[in-house]
């Protein structure tokens, strides 16, 4: 039996196990998918939000602000990419700045550090780009971007290297409640014993509620899609660039990501089907135009690819985190800005542990760190050397857009959590990401993850499940 069963392995439920991972008690971490990070957490902007953007006095303030001023640490100590780059709000006219003016003032209560109010003068300075017909801006210095399913990679790994299980293709169908905790059981006949059960599901959190008769809540999907281009347009913005939010989100925005490319959206759409994950021609069309409106010269015919993400948004209006019944934690929800309150969230249901009697007695041996990994493309001409004649499976490149090496391939398929497909590879190493979206180097790394896991070439998958990639040999 388990102490503690996380539900869902997003980057709520990573950075629940990787807090959780610093005490002694057995943590088994369960996901659905073939891999960690493939809900609302794999496609989303990467924003850390400052924190000035929800109400003050609600859960969403709270976490994004605590969250944000964690992450900087957190990504060191994880090896994940985080750049301090701010982000502008642009208000377009008198209206806009009165609505500037009340998130300032809300940030400044939600204990957001450093806002500022500027003028069209210094916002052309931080920003050339920036459209002449922008007027002011809310600057927030502390804003931030991160690769969010590399920070949940990051996170759930490191609480395996720290002892945490991680289940896979393991989709909570039932749970029966039991005198000391809870049997639940997978669809296809898997059972788990556990005392406590964390419901971080995103988007099915409402269905996994209802399995222990909490019917309080409910979670619809908000679709939205985005546009990602090439490097070579990275350099366009430095800050994040929002424009004034309404009811449906914050709009669309144009940021740099922490790989160096530029990210356009996301839309916001309320759809009825928690699996439609299409791009839509209208969608990219509002990208295109919104986009354009704030920045000038986004060369649209840089677009690398386009996908969508769609947020778990509850009929509460805030995060649901909550007990509601005995050992058993709803973290349900967590729509945006979920991903920058995550790392506050997981030391938020650690102290309703604590609250609900669960002895957390602190390892002395946790490590906080990941095994360093060797991003060959970052590395200078006297590292290169060092480490191929170490490993000559760093000198080969398979990725040439992005440059990555096969000894990095490897790598990614023996590091927790082990990369056992196509995509796996894809989003720990960025191979298949460049410009020419992996048309080159897939059928190598397919024989890499073949040789690798000792399987079958024709059992290699772009996304587990049914995704095979090869039917049969044609001679
Ligand atoms: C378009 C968009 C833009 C966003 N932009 C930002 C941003 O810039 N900054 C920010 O802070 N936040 C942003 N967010 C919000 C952020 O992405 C989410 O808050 C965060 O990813 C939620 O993580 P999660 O772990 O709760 O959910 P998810 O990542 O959805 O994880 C839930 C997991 O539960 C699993 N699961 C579901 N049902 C079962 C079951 N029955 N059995 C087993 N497993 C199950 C799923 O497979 C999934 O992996 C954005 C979201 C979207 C969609």
């Amino acid at each position: 039996m388990y102490d503690i069963l996380i539900i869902g392995a997003g980057v709520v439920g990573a950075m629940i196990s990787r807090e959780l991972s610093k005490y002694h008690i057995s943590i088994c971490i369960v996901d659905k998918d073939s891999d960690v990070g493939m809900g609302a957490t794999k496609a989303n902007s990467g924003i850390v939000h400052a924190g000035f953007d929800a109400r003050s006095g609600s859960l969403k303030a709270l976490m994004n602000v605590k969250g944000s001023q964690m992450m900087k640490q957190i990504t060191d100590e994880l090896g994940v990419k985080y750049k301090n780059n701010g982000s502008l709000v642009i208000g377009f006219n008198k209206e806009d700045i009165e609505v500037l003016t009340e998130l300032y003032n809300q940030g400044i209560q939600n204990g957001v550090q450093n806002l500022e109010m500027i003028d069209r003068k210094r916002l052309k300075e931080l920003e050339p780009n920036i459209t002449d017909n922008a007027l002011g801006a809310l600057y927030a210095p502390t804003g931030a971007i991160v690769c969010p399913y590399e920070l949940t990679i990051g996170a759930i790994g490191n609480a395996m290297d720290n002892d945490a299980e991680l289940k896979l293709k393991f989709q909570v169908d039932k749970i029966e409640p039991q005198n000391d905790g809870y049997t639940v059981f997978s669809k296809d006949g898997q059972v788990i014993q556990t005392q406590y059960i964390i419901n971080a599901a995103g988007l099915w959190a409402d269905d996994i509620a209802r399995m222990v008769g909490d019917f309080s809540f409910n979670i619809h999907p908000r679709r939205g899609e985005y546009m990602l281009l090439d490097k070579a347009c990275g350099n366009l913005v430095t800050h994040t660039i929002f424009r004034v939010p309404s009811k449906m989100g914050k709009g669309i925005l144009v940021t740099p990501t922490v790989d160096g490319n530029l990210l356009l959206g996301p839309t916001s759409e309320d759809i009825a089907d928690k699996e439609n994950k299409e791009t839509t021609p209208q969608g990219l069309e509002k990208i295109m135009n919104q986009a354009l409106e704030n920045v000038s010269g986004i060369p649209i015919r840089s677009v690398i690819t386009s996908f969508c993400g769609l947020r778990s948004t509850g009929n509460t209006g805030d995060f649901i985190i909550n007990t509601p019944r005995s050992n058993f934690i709803n973290v349900a929800g967590i729509e945006s800005p979920g991903l920058s309150a995550a790392p506050a969230i997981g030391k938020y249901v650690v102290d309703m542990l604590k609250e609900m009697d669960l002895q957390l007695i602190k390892k002395t041996d946790f490590n906080p760190y990941r095994p360093p990994s060797h991003a060959f493309r970052e590395m200078s001409i006297e590292e290169k050397n060092k480490i191929i004649r170490t490993n000559s499976k760093y000198g080969k490149i398979i990725c040439r857009c992005e440059g990555i090496s096969e000894g990095e391939i490897i790598e990614a398929i023996h590091t927790n959590p082990k990369a056992t497909d196509l995509d796996g590879v894809k989003r720990r190493t960025r191979s298949g990401m460049g410009r020419c979206q992996g048309g080159f180097c897939s059928p190598f790394i397919i024989e890499i993850l073949a040789r690798e896991l000792n399987i079958p070439i024709e059992e290699v998958t772009k996304f587990g499940g049914k995704s095979i990639i090869n039917i049969g040999k044609t001679k």
